[in-house]
């Protein structure tokens, strides 16, 4: 019998972590144990998720790809299915389709350096990526992060960024500083002050406000990195996740299933804002 694609599997809330005053993290179970062990997803991949009762949304994995029993997603409420994920608990059941979408292009950018952008919420479809980079460090040559968010509050997984410098290079900046705050501040372009373009073997990855990308990516190609390797994940309204009813349509290219993720040449026409 033909499965129905739009019918999405039961999972459980394991568990819930405040990561900001707006952003929480779930970790989830597929209840099914076949459906479960066969979820497998590459960074960069999304998940439609159900609230029952709210509706569906997608939302990027965010655990690493080398964790089997669960998975992870960070959410900042938003709205209306958001509302509807915040009020609910751990052991909570929701519904989940997918993974869907095309992730990072980990093929390409072995053997590579690379220099991650995340700003905000951003950092959540980077940090499956940065996982894995570092469980398979020496395939990759330097790796930075560079991670903006607006106040040292809104930074999300804290507890994370002592153990990613012990592989890779990571400097974060804050628009807003507070008293206590002894790194950086103002927008993540400020982070490129002291970064040279040292090759051509060089990939950039991103994800985070639009505004945040439009500069990062202008400042990238006024350095002379090809447009080919300057890779973004595209947030758009969409529905179904698999290329089926053309909500997410952008200049001819169906968001869900092309990308979420595309490199500067294949979007540059589309983009709202010309860089
Ligand atoms: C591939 C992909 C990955 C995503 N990953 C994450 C993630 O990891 N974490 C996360 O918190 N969110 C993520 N989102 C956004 C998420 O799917 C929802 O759109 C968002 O959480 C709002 O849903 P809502 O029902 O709560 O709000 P709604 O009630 O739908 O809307 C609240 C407001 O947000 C606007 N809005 C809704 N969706 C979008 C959108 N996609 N782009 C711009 N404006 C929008 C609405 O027009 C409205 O003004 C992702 C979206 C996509 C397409």
């Amino acid at each position: 019998m033909v499965e129905n694609p739009y019918l999405p599997k039961l999972a459980k809330i394991e568990a819930i972590k405040e990561e900001t005053v707006d952003t929480r993290t779930f970790k989830i179970k597929i209840l099914d144990e076949k459906v479960r062990n066969s979820f497998n997803f590459t960074p960069g991949q999304f998940v439609e998720l159900t609230v029952f009762g709210y509706g569906e949304a997608p939302f990027s994995i965010t655990s690493s790809p080398y964790e089997h029993e669960n998975f992870s997603i960070t959410v900042r409420r938003m709205g209306n299915v958001t509302r509807g994920l915040f009020r609910l608990k751990e052991g909570d059941i929701i519904g989940v389709r997918g993974p869907f979408g095309r992730g990072w292009p980990i093929e390409k950018i072995k053997g590579n350096d690379i220099l991650i952008v995340g700003g905000g919420i951003g950092l959540a479809p980077l940090k499956p990526l940065i996982e894995y980079i570092i469980l398979q460090r020496r395939l990759f040559n330097n790796v930075i992060l560079f991670y903006g968010a607006k106040t040292p509050k809104d930074i999300i997984y804290k507890e994370l960024f002592d153990i990613w410098k012990q592989y890779i290079n990571v400097e974060l900046t804050v628009d807003f500083a507070e008293k206590d705050w002894g790194g950086h501040s103002g927008p993540v372009t400020v982070l490129f002050k002291n970064f040279k373009l040292e090759s051509n073997n060089i990939y950039s990855v991103q994800c985070g406000p639009p505004i945040m990308m439009h500069f990062v990516t202008r400042q990238l190609l006024s350095m002379r990195m090809e447009p080919e390797k300057i890779y973004f994940s595209l947030e758009r309204n969409m529905k179904c996740g698999m290329g089926f009813c053309g909500k997410c349509m952008t200049g001819g290219r169906y968001v869900c299933r092309e990308g979420p993720v595309f490199n500067y040449s294949e979007v540059k026409n589309f983009l709202e804002t010309p860089v």
